[in-house]
Order: C-alpha cells, then sequence, then structure tokens
C-alpha cells in the first residue's frame, strides 16, 4: 500500500481526498519508481483548488513533477535502484503524476537525476526552475549577452522567476527583478537582482513602444505585463514567455517587432527532448549556487498541499515548494 493524494469531480467540483492505495490502482507503465519528493507548481495548485481546466482525466493523482528511485523497470534503460527526474509528459494532467508516494510511468519520460542534484535539490529546481532555464537558453540562443545590458524578470519572487533571477545573475546579467513584493527586495537581491522593479509600473495599460531598456526579459506573468514589457524592449531584443500568473491575455500591437525586430519566444516545458531537458539541468547546475536553491526553497508535507495551493495562487509564497510525499 502506498499513499497519495487523489483528485476527484463530482458535480464539476474537484474533490481532494488523501488514500491509501494498492499498487495495483497504478495506471500502467514500464517503470515503477518510489517517489521521494515532489513539488508544488502554479499548474498542481490550480489543479489542487479546482481552478483551470488542469485535469484532463479522472481520478486523478496531481503532481507535474517528482524525483525517485526506481523499483523496477520492464524496459533495460532503467534498472532498480537508478535515481531519477521526471517533469512534464502530461503528468497530474492525463496521466497520475507526482504527489504520492509510487508512480508508474513510461521509461522514455525519466531522466536520470543530473549530477550535482539531491532528489530533494532536483525537486527544488523541478518544473518551475527548469522552465527558468529554458527561456534563458530560448534568450541565449538568441544571441542576448550580459554586455547588452540589463534583463527584466517579471514575477520574480515566485518559483520560476526566483530561479530565472538567480540563473541570469549567476550568467553575469544585469538583472531586474519586478515583484509586487517590495519586502522581499533582500531576497531578491541575494539571488543575484541587481535592481528591484516595482510590478505596478508594469500592469497599467502604455504604449505600444516605450523608451528602450531591456536587452531581454523573462515573463511569467503575461498579459499587460508582458505588453508593457514587449514595448520597453531594446532593439533587436528578445522575450521568453512562459507564464500567466496576471493573465492569458496579450494586450500588445506589433509595433515592438516590425519596427524595433524584437522577438517573442514561447517557452512550453511540457514536451521537450531529453535532450532539451539535460541540457537545462546542466545550465541549471553550473549556475544557480546550492545556497540560493536552498534559500528559495521551503518544504511542506503530503498533507499540507491544499493549503500551500491556496497560498501560492494568493501569492504567499516565495520561491519554490518541495514536497515530501514520505511525511
Ligand atoms: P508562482 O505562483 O510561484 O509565481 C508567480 C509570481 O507571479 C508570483 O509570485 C508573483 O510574483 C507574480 N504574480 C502573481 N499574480 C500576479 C498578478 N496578478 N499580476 C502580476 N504578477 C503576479 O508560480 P510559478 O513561478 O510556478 O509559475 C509562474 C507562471 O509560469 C505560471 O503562470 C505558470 O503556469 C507558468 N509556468 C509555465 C510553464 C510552461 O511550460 N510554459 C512551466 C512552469 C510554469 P511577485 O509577487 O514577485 O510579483
Amino acid at each position: 500500500m502506498f499513499k497519495a493524494l487523489m483528485l476527484t469531480q463530482q458535480d464539476k467540483a474537484t474533490q481532494v481526498a488523501f488514500v491509501d492505495l494498492d499498487e495495483s490502482a497504478l495506471p500502467p507503465g514500464d517503470v515503477r519508481v518510489k517517489v521521494e519528493y515532489s513539488s508544488l507548481n502554479y499548474k498542481d495548485a490550480l489543479a489542487v483548488t479546482g481552478r483551470g481546466a488542469i485535469v484532463r482525466s479522472w481520478p486523478m493523482v496531481p503532481g507535474i513533477d517528482l524525483a525517485g528511485v526506481v523499483e523496477s523497470s520492464s524496459d533495460p534503460a532503467w534498472q532498480a535502484g537508478d535515481r531519477v527526474v521526471v517533469n512534464g509528459w502530461g503528468m497530474g494532467e492525463t496521466h497520475w503524476g507526482g504527489l504520492s508516494q509510487k508512480a508508474s510511468l513510461k521509461a522514455g519520460w525519466l531522466l536520470r537525476l543530473p549530477e550535482g542534484f539531491t532528489t530533494r535539490q532536483a525537486m527544488a529546481v523541478a518544473t518551475a526552475g527548469y522552465t527558468a532555464a529554458l527561456c534563458v537558453m530560448a534568450l541565449l540562443k538568441h544571441g542576448t549577452r550580459p554586455q547588452d545590458g540589463e534583463v527584466l524578470v517579471t514575477g520574480a519572487t515566485g518559483g520560476v522567476g526566483s530561479v530565472a533571477v538567480a540563473l541570469l545573475a549567476g550568467l553575469g546579467f544585469e538583472v531586474t527583478a519586478s515583484t509586487g513584493r517590495p519586502q522581499e527586495a533582500d531576497y531578491l537581491q541575494r539571488m543575484g537582482a541587481a535592481h528591484i522593479l516595482d510590478r505596478g509600473s508594469l500592469v497599467a495599460p502604455g504604449k505600444p513602444l516605450q523608451s528602450e531598456r531591456w536587452a531581454a526579459t523573462v515573463d511569467t506573468v503575461g498579459s499587460q505585463t508582458l505588453a508593457n514589457a514587449l514595448a520597453q524592449t531594446k532593439w533587436n531584443g528578445a522575450v521568453a514567455a512562459c507564464g500567466l500568473a496576471g493573465g492569458a491575455d496579450l494586450p500588445s500591437t506589433v509595433m515592438p517587432f516590425i519596427l524595433r525586430g524584437v522577438t517573442l519566444y514561447g517557452i512550453n516545458c511540457v514536451f521537450q527532448s531529453n535532450a532539451v531537458r539535460e541540457q537545462a539541468w546542466a545550465l541549471l547546475a553550473r549556475h544557480v549556487k546550492p545556497d540560493q536553491l536552498a534559500e528559495m526553497t521551503h518544504e511542506v508535507a503530503l498533507s499540507d498541499i491544499v493549503q500551500a495551493s491556496n497560498d501560492l495562487l494568493a501569492g504567499r509564497i516565495r520561491g519554490r515548494t518541495v514536497v515530501d510525499v514520505n511525511r
């Protein structure tokens, strides 16, 4: 038997329960994993609280990422005892996910635990951190270099934002962290931010083209914030958009694209090749300091998930939330 968080739907409302399950209840898969840690991401919080159409098959064990140890595998690529990390591929959406003590997964979804990380540290990074790395990789591939000037990170005290700030600063960029939490300025500076910007200055509707300020942006907020970031991007600069914490709309114009050659990159972390994932983890291992990762992380138990989900969506959580599924 093992414990899991289970979501069911009744009259279109999401119900959450902690259940004891027999292993025979697990979905089909090539590899059986004993989960050590999962994490709480924005998407998980939406699923657990029943906001947003995240879960697409019921009942569902939520959790879009996990790290743990292989117990058994019918695929020769994996042996009992291998330490692995998995995120995306529909886990917690169409396939039972990581907020559970056991998981049954497709062999191709697993990644060997990246060098330099414990399973707990891997879940401190997890989906949010790896998405921050995908955003930064898009900007680096675009050609953005530290000498190009200030880079902006929006939603900076959030999970993606905190890792993006630390990673960009670790790469030598001058980072401006946009936040609605001025009381976290010291924290953001410890993550490597050179400047703090009140997010209020980015949420009001602005002109289609504004003074050129940012060489590049990692945007986790969307909506008017993304529109203003685009309008303030320097000639030939780039914006990597991954989030919608402020809204899913994009009230922009084509002006930044056609008059300043700005490029907007869309980032999706769910279906990336393992080669790209390995590059992202390697970048994080090289440029995010373990003490920064430790400071941006707090831990909760499986039984704390509902409260933590509400806190995350209300903007009361700073950085990353690791879930110890065995307590
Ligand atoms: P968090 O909740 O940890 O962080 C979001 C941050 O956004 C908050 O901490 C807050 O930062 C800011 N924020 C929240 N509400 C608003 C608002 N109304 N207006 C402006 N800013 C706001 O979430 P994550 O970091 O885990 O995820 C961030 C976004 O990225 C989410 O939308 C998530 O769905 C998306 N995401 C997308 C992925 C992809 O593959 N594309 C993968 C992972 C995440 P502050 O208080 O500092 O202003």
